[in-house]
């Protein structure tokens, strides 16, 4: 069968040369037409349609392999659909070639799918379990197929793109985090993309099982459809009590003892510990692997403390609800850095948490549009809410606000691709201002400047 590949990123090449290599014929496409691509279809060395136009699916095409860049309402895969050429994400296509023989691990969720696809990577890792990690922010899936035939285990991170094109997996362990809006510009409405979260939990039989949260309204709709042996995380014994974290009943950790803050990873951490448990590890090696995990860079990332004031890194915060979850993972007074590129998301989610801001700083493309959202919904009665041009501006006053004992969080709640490359860069970025001298660093406000 011809297979096309859609996109010519990490995993559509990783997609290509996994069917190369097996003998089967492939058609490259991408809709841009770039040095990069051309030299993408030279180096692989089979045909290539670079400015994809649907026409390309009349040349015997039996199905085409997606980019999780390219949308659904894309001209080439509306063709296809209409035509009745299956799509596929790559995950999906890898897992075909996997054939049967994997135990599969499975997470998903708008916030927190690296940190416990991460979490259950250390504790596998403590307890020597021969596992593979890939999907979404890991490598990709087609690109390690050998590793995972191997292992005989894999840790699979998925993102709701991913699902879209995934028909009815049936993985062993399925865990959904949370859904909450973010990617609407890709999906067509929040009912779509919670369709696309709930499809990990397709084609699991009882004997598998579902891992959700007691927090989550979408999940707890769902629940009734499940039909796996379900673990409802938050809820009778499987929860954090008292500073305990607790595996059906069992204490695994003293919330004080575990290597990372806030009550959502305290959650990630009972995720990851269900799962694996599932996957054959005991009670002490799940501790050790928790104890062991260090939080990926940019996530709630101390990089410094400076005058008394922690400066926190919290740039893969992308959406809402990860402000929300950062807000309430320290104790004391906070000044807030918020914005980044326009997603027109709703920020509503993080009202009830920011009475402990002393100052929030709105900056970037979305930064006047959350400002006067602040404004009116009368955040600025009693906190300081000021609007500045860029990240820049805002360490800057952020540094001039802060008392001893303070955190300056970066937790912007949208991406940035207004001012940096990448999250990881806009992350870099802060730590780079935080460090760097301003002399003189606490103002009073002006009232031109702020709202109190
Ligand atoms: P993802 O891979 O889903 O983007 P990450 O683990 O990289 O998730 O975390 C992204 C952001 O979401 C970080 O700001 C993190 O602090 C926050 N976060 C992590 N887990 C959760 C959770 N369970 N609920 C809400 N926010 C979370």
């Amino acid at each position: 069968m011809k297979t096309l590949i859609y996109g010519l990123g990490e995993s559509g090449v990783a997609a290509a040369r996994a069917l190369i290599e097996r003998g089967e014929e492939v058609i490259l496409a991408d809709s841009e037409d770039s040095e990069r691509t051309r030299g993408i279809v030279y180096s692989l060395g089979v045909e290539g349609c670079l400015g994809a136009h649907p026409k390309v699916l009349e040349q015997g095409v039996g199905r085409v392999v997606a980019s999780p860049l390219v949308r659904p309402r894309n001209p080439l895969l509306v063709a296809a659909e209409e035509g009745g050429i299956p799509v596929l994400s790559e995950v999906a296509l890898g897992l075909e070639l996997l054939g049967p023989g994997v135990r599969v691990a499975a997470v998903t969720g708008t916030n927190g799918k690296t940190t416990v696809a991460g979490m259950l990577h250390a504790i596998l890792a403590a307890s020597n379990v021969p596992h593979a990690v890939a999907g979404n922010s890991w490598r990709a899936l087609t690109g390690c197929l050998e590793e995972v035939r191997e292992a005989e285990v894999l840790v699979l991170e998925l993102s709701s793109f991913q699902l879209h094109y995934l028909p009815e997996p049936g993985f062993e362990v399925a865990a959904l985090l949370n859904v909450r809006p973010d990617h609407l510009n890709w999906h067509a409405s929040l009912e779509e993309y919670a369709a696309d979260k709930l499809r990990i939990f397709e084609g699991q039989g009882p004997e598998d099982l579902a891992l959700v949260s007691a927090n989550d309204p979408v999940i707890q709709e769902a629940l009734d459809n499940l039909v796996a042996e379900t673990v409802v995380v938050g809820e009778s014994e499987t929860l954090v009590e008292e500073g305990r974290l607790l595996l059906w009943g069992r204490l695994l950790a003293e919330v004080g003892e575990l290597p990372i803050v806030g009550p959502h990873n305290h959650e990630n951490a009972l995720f990851a510990a269900a799962a694996a448990e599932r996957l054959g590890v005991g009670l002490e090696g799940i501790r050790e692997g928790l104890l062991g995990y260090r939080i990926e860079p940019h996530r709630l990332e101390t990089v410094a403390e400076r005058d008394g004031v922690t400066y926190v890194d919290d740039s893969k915060a992308t959406n809402p609800a990860a402000v929300a979850a950062a807000l309430t993972s320290f104790e004391g007074t906070t000044i807030l850095i918020l914005g980044g590129s326009e997603k027109e998301t709703d920020f509503s989610e993080i009202l009830p948490f920011v009475d402990d801001c002393r100052a929030i700083v709105c900056q970037g493309e979305a930064g006047p549009r959350i400002y006067e959202f602040l404004e009116e919904r009368g955040v600025a009665i009693d906190v300081f809410v000021l609007l500045v041009p860029d990240l820049p501006s805002a360490v800057e006053k952020a540094r001039r606000f802060a008392h001893t004992g303070d955190v300056v969080l970066l937790s912007p709640g949208c991406a940035s691709f207004d001012q940096h490359a990448s999250y990881a860069e806009r992350g870099a970025a802060f730590a780079r201002l935080v460090v760097e001298d301003v002399g003189d660093r606490r103002e009073q406000p002006d009232k031109g400047a702020v709202g109190r």
